[in-house]
């Protein structure tokens, strides 16, 4: 049976579900690289080149790890998933940057996914499919039409509050754990924004998600937010940003802000990365226009666990203290 190697890493927390659902249907056997870890992001950083941002780094070292394991490597072109906004160019050029800059991989298994055209957009996606899988058309229609069912039921365990790995644990091994924004008695509500490869990669981040929820809190992230209200914010803007992740990440912003009581943002940025510049600079603004405190967590291959902590814990304490105030 052909082998396909997945990174663990960029869309990989965002439509695994579909993909694995579309792959194993047609006969191929998926193997996904393990956790992030300090040897893959080493192996990340010696192969990439030095100024991209370390989610792309992060890429990089998960591809070595598949590499001598698998017949090919899963690396999408993400382009287009709506008719508005497209994804950053480093995803645009993904398949490239990998091919031609790294030596002894597999072959690529690289489809363009652009469904700006809807229904036209899925079926040249299912042609680049079938052509590289060597598979009849029917059979890859038929495994997208199941696989946009995985991902609507992983969509929805997400907008519950289910982490990527606890959405995915409980579709694939019905080990039902606790929803991540799930804290018993609260002592604030705090937006947590960023891009799902910051936020749900623990070593990448040093684990912010659980030490949110452990000093208390409950946290919000992109991912639970409606995604109809996520764009209505957006379309309140002169003009919106040109990424899909950063739209959402700034829409989910500006509707916690507006339709939620929450009592502070944390939003987990990259250095390195174009389009954080704006959504930093532009959540920060909105923050402002509800006196709502704001901390910017940027993350880099040198970014220390304890740094951060020590960071949310102060953010924290002063949202503790905001609402004891508030409550005298
Ligand atoms: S949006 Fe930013 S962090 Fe994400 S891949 Fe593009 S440059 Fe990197």
């Amino acid at each position: 049976m052909e082998t396909i190697g997945v990174p663990r890493a960029l869309a990989y927390y965002t439509y695994f579900p579909f993909w694995k659902t579309v792959l194993e249907g047609l006969g191929r056997e998926l193997v996904v690289s393990g956790t992030t870890n300090k040897a893959i992001l080493d192996q990340g950083v010696s192969e990439a080149t030095n100024d991209l941002c370390v989610p792309i780094k992060i890429f990089f070292g998960h591809v070595v790890q598949l590499k001598g394991q698998v017949d090919k490597i899963f690396v999408p072109r993400l382009v287009n998933v709506n008719q508005g906004d497209t994804f950053c160019p480093k995803f645009l050029g993904l398949p490239d940057m990998v091919e031609y800059g790294m030596n002894g991989l597999p072959p690529l298994f690289a489809p363009r996914i652009d469904l700006c055209k809807k229904i036209r957009g899925w079926f040249d996606l299912a042609k680049m499919v079938a052509e590289a899988l060597n598979c009849n058309m029917i059979s890859v229609l038929k495994g997208f039409q199941q696989g946009k069912k995985a991902q609507a039921e992983y969509d929805s365990l997400l907008l519950g509050g289910y982490a990527p790995k606890e959405a995915m644990e409980l579709m694939y091994t019905g080990q039902k754990g606790k929803a991540s924004g799930a804290a018993k008695k609260p002592v604030g509500t705090i937006a947590l924004l960023g891009y799902p490869y910051s936020l749900y990669d623990d070593f990448l981040n040093g684990n912010l998600l659980s030490k949110l929820k452990g000093l208390g809190v409950k946290v919000l992230t992109p991912e639970m937010a409606p995604p109809s209200d996520l764009y209505s914010q957006i379309r309140l803007l002169p003009k919106g940003l040109f990424w899909y992740f950063s739209n959402r990440v700034l829409g989910a912003g500006m509707y916690y802000l507006s339709e939620v009581n929450i009592d502070g943002i944390v939003h987990v940025s990259n250095f390195a990365c174009g389009p954080d510049a704006m959504v930093n600079k532009l959540l920060e603004l909105e923050a402002k226009k509800y006196t709502c405190p704001f901390l910017t967590i940027s993350l880099d291959e040198h970014t220390g666990q304890a740094g951060i902590h020590t960071r949310l814990e102060a953010f924290v304490d002063m949202v503790r203290w905001r609402r004891q105030r508030a409550c005298e």
